[in-house]
């Protein structure tokens, strides 16, 4: 059977990042994408223009639709933007604790842009990590989490993503790709140890929405069945097609989007 993936997410309109990436990931990944909106951005390969908030109370009627009707068999968290809409998703996820969720906790576009208001990162803290069974930083997110400065080594890595998960996720996959050096190192963190995936870095502009594209890919490979450590390996690969082949697209003078 096709499984279902629900995105939690903010709207990319040029298609890159956002819950299009989103969609587009986990259909490629096997599964039946749906997708309730937290935020609507303006926004093109040059950066973020415009931010227009969903009513909290109108993303938890989303959730709630498709919980009330339709078996969900993972979700994935990205944009939440505001406090309040952290606090709505976790009301709308409280009854469901059997579903995997992966938690992607957005807060800075690649082209610099804030997705994130500044009062959000503590509701994100302690109303989301603990709902979370695979939480996907990059190191500024982890560092922000912390309240420390970001990872430059892989101990430091390791080390964060134990913090992380003190903090409530099941497991931590810090993404590894802002530390130089020739591979882009994630690892996955749990209480019990630590699995590295390496791939080659790519050298490109076109890496916009790839923090959206993981956790979706993620999130579709845990609602078929794998268990973390398999899952996060076929995302990562997943990733690294989607970046190698997005010379083919033409999209935008700016951060391109992938392929997928
Ligand atoms: N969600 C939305 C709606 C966005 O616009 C962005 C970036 O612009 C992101 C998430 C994060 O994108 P990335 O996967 O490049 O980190």
């Amino acid at each position: 059977m096709i499984p279902n993936v629900l995105s939690i997410a903010g709207s990319d309109p040029s298609g890159g990042a956002g819950i299009q990436a989103d969609i587009k990931s986990i259909s490629a990944n096997g599964a039946f994408a749906m997708a309730a909106l937290t935020a609507l951005t303006a926004q093109n390969t040059q950066g973020v223009s415009d931010i227009h908030f969903v009513p909290p109370a109108f993303v938890q009627s989303q959730i709630d639709a498709i919980f009330a009707d339709i078996r969900v068999d993972a979700a994935k968290i990205g944009m939440i933007a505001t406090a309040e809409v952290a606090a709505a998703i976790a009301r709308s996820l409280s009854g469901h604790a059997a579903v995997p969720v992966v938690l992607d906790p957005v807060m800075i576009a690649k082209g610099g842009a804030s997705l994130l208001q500044e009062d959000a990162i503590a509701a994100l803290r302690t109303l989301l990590l603990p709902l979370a069974t695979v939480l996907t930083p990059n190191l500024p997110e982890a560092a922000q989490l912390l309240g420390v400065r970001a990872a430059a080594t892989r101990d430091e890595m390791v080390e964060q993503g134990q913090a992380l998960c003190a903090l409530g996720p099941q497991a931590v996959l810090m993404k590894g790709g802002h530390l130089d050096g020739a591979t882009s190192p994630d690892c996955l963190v749990t209480a019990q140890d630590a699995i590295w995936f390496e791939a080659p870095r790519i050298r490109t502009a076109n890496t916009h929405g790839t923090g959206c594209t993981l956790s979706s890919a993620l999130a579709a490979q845990l609602a078929k069945g794998l268990a973390p450590a398999a899952a996060a390996s076929a995302a990562k690969s997943y990733v690294s097609t989607v970046v190698a082949r997005a010379g083919d697209l033409s999209v935008g003078t700016g951060h391109g989007p992938t392929h997928h």
